[in-house]
């Protein structure tokens, strides 16, 4: 395929925000493509070389890209920066000027394969000299585009290629292009996606085998699989009639997800909840796992927290950061602050693929091949039949440092559901006892100028929840309170890569900000309560017509979810469900009125 078809496509991309012509222009484009080049569009689709977890950058900055685009058009670097500020992004100048000074003499056209195989050269190039092979690489392939090529090529190497196509509407595109566009079809592609978190890979086997061909796609060491999530309800008398009487509770430790991979030759990877590879923070760990996993190859999933080191007792990371000051940052402290490992499921047990096995039995595996240690422990569990068990459970949860309990599903069917979110686990914490909200995990979509003493500065953020189905952020809170001043300052800076000029497509809401951003960040607020809005556009309509959920009180918990991404955020779905839960509150709170 020619690069200039899929460049067309994305211009195609960008002029729409309807989801369903997003999937047919995706599906088109998709369809007529080999083995080879398929994942390769789907990669450079999501602004990516590779799957995300891989962590593949280009390491291309902004000044960079620009002394590129100058070279590669005979323009003074200053004038491009010039130009970059009235067009907005340096995508559009670079078109503009290659519109302008277009020297076609014989060029070959672009293939995408040659255009994948030079932007991977650039980002393989490390160490000495690789910023200049970085600008060379890109001035040859800028000297070969078209104009519009050209616009994305720039893009796509600053990370800011806004096409907005996200996984779930990709899946889409694949089931039309690849399969009878079912709802059958289509989930069974999103699950063999949450096995391998690869859509490449999942699309060559569709390609290849079809539908029924995705069975063969497996767990592999080394290959984080999404992770399963958990439903929320508000007293436990519920959590216990949702699992038919009987569940298996557990500590809800409160720290870091994270997927342990121990390789045969006992290499460990572990991934964040979002998955990023994030063993470097934790060599303790790394040093650890090989000894306490008894068989191997291995896939395990457990909680990640702070232990005091005197009393081995365990410690939320956010009580560790209070402690030490604002300044000192979640990241360095996981790097200082040792940690132990609390297990709670498996996948691969020394080389069989678990996860479709029930819970019961998958705890069974996990006790036999963990061998305890002081870093590496089984999360505490208890079989419970009735609330008193279940309440003294919680209380012994808290007394030991974990925010509330998780309970998990003892039924047939109770099987590792990958990257879905379900009643088959239930999290019940401390904060619902004391009549409080769950807290929200929102996205910035965009900021207020402050006034007063924020003059200069943010003074609140325009944050958004996510819907899967619509591939949507939607607006839910103007939050101000809660951030301190470090805080207020480091924000611009944390948003800056997100920057938006205008309101991006994927985010629906009624409030204009003074700034735009594209979701990226995740905060975590708590507020007091949930109410109908006319201009916020969560769960829209779906408590009345013309409405949306909105966040009363909004309070910044002073936690960056930077485990998440925005597609992790609290879903619309979520929020509606809250919304539900306190009315159905409020209504049991209400004292019987007197006959009299
Ligand atoms: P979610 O993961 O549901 O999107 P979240 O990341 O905000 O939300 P919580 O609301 O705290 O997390 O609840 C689920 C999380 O609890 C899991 O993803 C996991 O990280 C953590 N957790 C702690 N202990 C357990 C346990 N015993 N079993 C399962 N998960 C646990």
């Amino acid at each position: 395929m020619r690069f200039a078809e899929l460049a067309d496509g994305y211009e195609r991309l960008e002029a729409t925000t309807k989801r369903l012509e997003m999937r047919k222009i995706l599906s088109e484009l998709v369809k007529p493509l080999g083995a080879e080049e398929l994942p390769e569009v789907l990669y450079l689709s999501q602004g990516l070389l590779r799957p995300e977890y891989e962590g593949v950058e280009l390491g291309v900055a902004d000044s960079l890209a620009r002394r590129a685009v100058a070279l590669a058009t005979g323009e003074e670097e200053r004038s491009v920066a010039e130009q970059t500020k009235t067009s907005g992004d340096l995508g559009s100048t670079a078109q503009e000027l290659l519109t302008r000074h277009r020297r076609l003499g014989d060029v070959e056209p672009l293939t995408v394969a040659e255009a994948y195989a030079e932007l991977g050269r650039i980002a393989a190039a490390k160490g000495e000299g690789s910023q200049d092979a970085k600008v060379r690489t890109l001035v040859e392939l800028l000297g070969r585009s078209t104009p519009l090529e050209a616009k994305f090529l720039v893009r796509f190497v600053l990370g800011t290629l806004r096409v907005g196509v996200r996984e779930m509407t990709i899946l889409d595109a694949l089931a039309e292009a690849f399969a009878d566009g079912s709802k059958e079809a289509r989930a069974r592609i999103e699950e063999a996606f949450n096995l391998s978190s690869d859509l490449g890979l999942v699309a060559v086997e569709l390609l290849k085998h079809g539908v029924d061909g995705l069975g063969r796609i497996g767990l592999e060491v080394g290959r984080p699989v999404r992770p399963m999530l958990a439903e929320r309800e508000p007293t436990l008398a519920r959590v216990l009639e949702r699992m038919g009487g009987e569940a298996a509770v557990e500590y809800k430790y409160d720290g870091l997800r994270v997927q342990a991979h121990v390789a045969r030759d006992g290499t460990v990877r572990l991934f964040s909840r979002r998955l990023e590879e994030i063993g470097a923070q934790f060599p303790e760990l790394l040093a650890e796992l090989p000894r306490a996993i008894r068989s191997r190859p291995t896939i395990v999933e457990g909680e990640c927290v702070p232990i005091d080191p005197d009393t081995e007792e365990i410690q939320p990371f956010q009580e560790v950061a209070r402690r030490r000051g604002r300044k000192h940052d979640l990241e360095r402290l996981r790097e200082e602050v040792p940690v132990a490992l609390f297990l709670f499921d498996i996948l691969l047990a020394g080389g069989t693929p678990v996860h479709q096995e029930d819970f019961p039995a998958r705890r069974r595996r996990l006790e036999a091949i963990v061998r305890e240690g002081d870093r590496v422990r089984l999360a505490t569990q208890r079989i419970v039949r009735d609330v008193d068990s279940a309440t003294s459970f919680l209380d012994d949860a808290i007394s030991a440092g974990g925010e509330g309990v998780v309970a998990k599903s003892l039924k047939a069917g109770s099987s590792y559901r990958a990257g879905a979110r379900g009643y088959w686990w239930i999290k019940y914490k401390r904060d619902y006892t004391a009549g409080l909200m769950d807290t929200i995990d929102g996205v910035v979509v965009g900021a207020f100028q402050g006034r007063g003493k924020r003059a200069g500065r943010f003074g609140a953020f325009l944050l958004a929840v996510y819907d899967p189905k619509k591939d949507r952020f939607e607006s839910f809170t103007k939050v101000g309170s809660g951030f301190d001043d470090a805080q207020l300052a480091e924000l611009p800076r944390r948003l800056e890569r997100w920057q938006s000029d205008e309101r991006p497509p994927e985010v629906e809401t009624g409030i204009a900000p003074d700034r735009w951003f594209r979701p990226g960040l995740v905060l975590e607020v708590r507020g007091a309560e949930l109410t109908l809005s006319p201009v916020h556009r969560a769960a829209l309509g779906a408590v009345r017509a013309g409405a949306g959920l909105a966040l009363r009180f909004p309070r910044f918990t002073g936690r960056y979810r930077d485990d998440k991404g925005p597609s992790e955020a609290t879903t619309s779905h979520e929020l509606l469900e809250m919304y539900r839960a306190q009315v159905r509150h409020a209504v049991s709170e209400t004292p019987p009125t007197s006959g009299g």
